[in-house]
């Protein structure tokens, strides 16, 4: 096994099946199944979730940037709630801990306190992002794994299975990274995360591992060790 604890990005594209909107019931389900096996084999698993699939802070014209992106962490915790019934339902201990208080709905995001859920074999889920507008689902991620002393981030993305040197929907010659540093996706300008989530891993050593969750075994073969997508970290 590869990995003892880490931190698994889900965009919120990733729950939405086919209709990229919403939740779709049975790609959840399937993702909460992977979830559980790893844990099972012992990895200790935080889970950072986006909110794509409900609403992107910057694409909205007509609301200020600062209200948007609020309603963008909102959605995260919507997700967030529907992972969690899903692994509870699979019997899967889970806490949900939100960067935004809402006491009533989940914790509110204390460090020590999600440390001591992983080290109970929690799968804690972290949602509302970092709290803070004008970030990003994935700079929460390399947050977070710097805070809980992650191992790795696992960034499990929809219809792309790595990094590629330009766009692979678009360019059939594309061709796939095996590895990178951190400054090759700043220097290069590989949209993979933003920059301010890519210089975060860097200044912290966090690696990071690209790869395609739309074969969600795909979770088990990074933990197994198994060279599947992209491995980014410092040479
Ligand atoms: N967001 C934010 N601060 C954060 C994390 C997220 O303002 O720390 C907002 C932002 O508007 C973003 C939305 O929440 O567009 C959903 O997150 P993201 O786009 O990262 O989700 P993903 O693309 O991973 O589904």
């Amino acid at each position: 096994m590869a990995f003892k604890r880490i931190v698994l990005k889900l965009s919120g594209e990733a729950l939405a099946g086919s209709a990229k909107t919403g939740i779709d019931n049975e790609v959840i389900k399937s993702i909460a199944k992977r979830v559980k096996t790893v844990t099972e084999m012992g990895v200790e698993v935080g889970i950072v979730v986006g909110g794509g699939n409900f609403w992107r802070g910057r694409d909205s014209l007509n609301i200020q940037r600062a209200t948007s992106d609020y309603m963008g962490m909102l959605g995260t915790v919507m997700n967030a709630l529907a992972l969690q019934d899903a692994l509870e339902k699979m019997d899967v201990l889970t806490r949900v801990q939100t960067s935004i208080e809402m006491r009533a709905v989940a914790e509110p995001y204390i460090r020590r306190r999600a440390i001591r859920q992983l080290e109970k074999k929690m799968v804690v889920i972290f949602a509302a992002g970092t709290g803070n507008p004008y970030f990003s689902t994935d700079t929460t991620a390399a947050l977070r794994a710097a805070e809980i002393n992650a191992e790795a981030i696992l960034l499990a993305k929809k219809g792309v299975d790595g990094i590629y040197d330009s766009d692979p929907k678009q360019n059939k010659d594309a061709k796939k990274f095996e590895k990178l540093s951190y400054l090759d996706i700043l220097s290069k300008n590989l949209k993979i995360m933003d920059a301010t989530a890519t210089s975060l891993c860097m200044d912290n050593n966090i690696p990071l591992v690209v790869f395609g969750i739309d074969d969600p075994d795909n979770i088990i073969r990074v933990i197994e060790g198994e060279k599947i997508g992209t491995i980014v970290k410092e040479d």
